[in-house]
């Protein structure tokens, strides 16, 4: 059996989790420190937080930009749907905007549309890794006096006109979550490169405390906290933390990896003509979080009959990314949604195995199987 997906995690994350744990400083303490200042560095930016997961990340980049009640914010329906939750969150309203059928990212010409007196900011997806054109939305943010936030869950390791994605704007938000290409159980981080956001970040995460369980525990003097405001615990422990700081040293191996695999599926598929391949345009890097592939109306199969033909031959696959707007939670939100493009690219792609590591087997296996069930059919038509 062929997995979507799967994490990388070696003796090395096993080890530095039973390390921390015998050090007796379990929750957010010196490892969470430690690999938020890696994390700074690797992307560059100035301050980066650690939080429980990237759902939390963007809940607080929403409170810290000010997005309230009776807010709106642009943001694609073709996402996860934790994307649109975390505007909820806060009171606010998603408005779903279209996105661009070569990339699945966010349409800048139709967020633009979007904008209204109320839209407070524009929530820009990274799509399963490919960055989405950064430039383009802060542009339009800075037109109109938007907040940006960067949901790059998905999006650790890859890179706009050469910087990593956490370099770019004030709020970035990733994920952790074993589905994504870093992995921490859960976990998340927001990079940040405000000083003022990076130290309201810091008390929401830990119930608005004004002094954190390590300083404390470090000094020599009593102190106590004050909250002084309502926060979470959103906390990342210390044994994530642990685990985050080994599997971010891979990160860039790993991206590698699984940019070696795309470019095999990429050569193999080339010169079929009834389906669309991932496209990375200059200046755009991809981690390849996920591989996904159009099914133009032309191909001899329909998409789930083709998942359901790879699973009977041991391949697992996945429909194309979600649409928030036609799940229950969020039918009816918006009145005339029109988003056929959105809808089209859920319904008519296939996301295929890609892991670290990937056999030459494997992958000549997914490669084989695919071509084998379509091929022969499309001869026929
Ligand atoms: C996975 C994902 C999330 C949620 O991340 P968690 O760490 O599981 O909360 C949010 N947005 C997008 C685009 C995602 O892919």
């Amino acid at each position: 059996m062929i997995p979507i997906a799967k994490p990388y995690l070696t003796e090395e994350e096993a080890q530095a989790a039973y390390d921390t744990i015998l050090t007796g400083w379990i929750t957010q303490g010196p490892k969470v420190q430690e690999f938020e200042e890696k994390f700074a560095a690797y992307t560059m930016a100035k301050y980066a937080v650690a939080v429980s997961n990237c759902t939390t990340a963007l809940h607080l980049s929403m409170i810290v930009a000010g997005v309230g009640v009776g807010d709106e914010v642009i943001c694609p329906s073709m996402s996860y749907i934790a994307t649109a939750n975390a505007i909820k969150y806060v009171g606010a309203t998603p408005v779903f905007a279209e996105v661009q059928p070569e990339t699945y990212n966010l349409d800048p010409v139709d967020a633009e549309r979007k904008i209204t007196d109320k839209t407070k900011a524009i929530l820009v997806v990274h799509q399963i890794g490919l960055p989405a054109d950064i430039d383009a939305f802060k542009g339009l943010c800075e037109r109109y006096n938007l907040k940006i936030i960067e949901d790059a869950a998905c999006a650790a390791g890859s890179a706009y006109k050469e910087n990593k994605i956490g370099f770019h704007s004030e709020l970035v938000c990733f994920s952790f979550h074993p589905r994504k290409v870093i992995s921490t159980g859960d976990g998340g981080m927001i990079t940040t490169n405000r000083e003022d956001y990076y130290t309201r970040l810091k008390l929401l995460r830990q119930h608005g405390m004004s002094v954190n369980d390590r300083v404390r525990h470090e000094s020599n003097k009593v102190i106590f906290e004050d909250h002084v405001e309502v926060g979470y615990n959103y906390r990342m422990t210390d044994i994530q933390a642990a685990v985050g700081i080994k599997q971010l040293e891979k990160l860039d191996w790993i991206v590698s990896e699984r940019r070696k695999i795309a470019a095999a599926y990429n050569e193999a598929f080339k010169d079929i003509d009834f389906i669309l391949l991932p496209i990375e345009k200059e200046g755009y890097f991809s981690n390849y979080q996920s591989y996904s592939i159009y099914l133009k109306k032309e191909c001899p199969l329909d998409r789930n009959s083709l998942m359901q033909e790879l699973l009977d031959k041991g391949i697992a696959s996945r429909r194309g990314i979600m649409t928030s707007h036609r799940e229950t939670a969020y039918r009816n939100i918006q009145k005339d949604i029109n988003l056929p493009i959105s809808e089209d690219l859920q319904d008519n792609s296939i996301i295929l195995p890609l892991y670290v590591p990937m056999k030459e087997e494997e992958i000549a296996y997914v490669v084989d199987t695919f071509l084998n069930i379509l091929v022969p059919k499309a001869i026929i038509l």
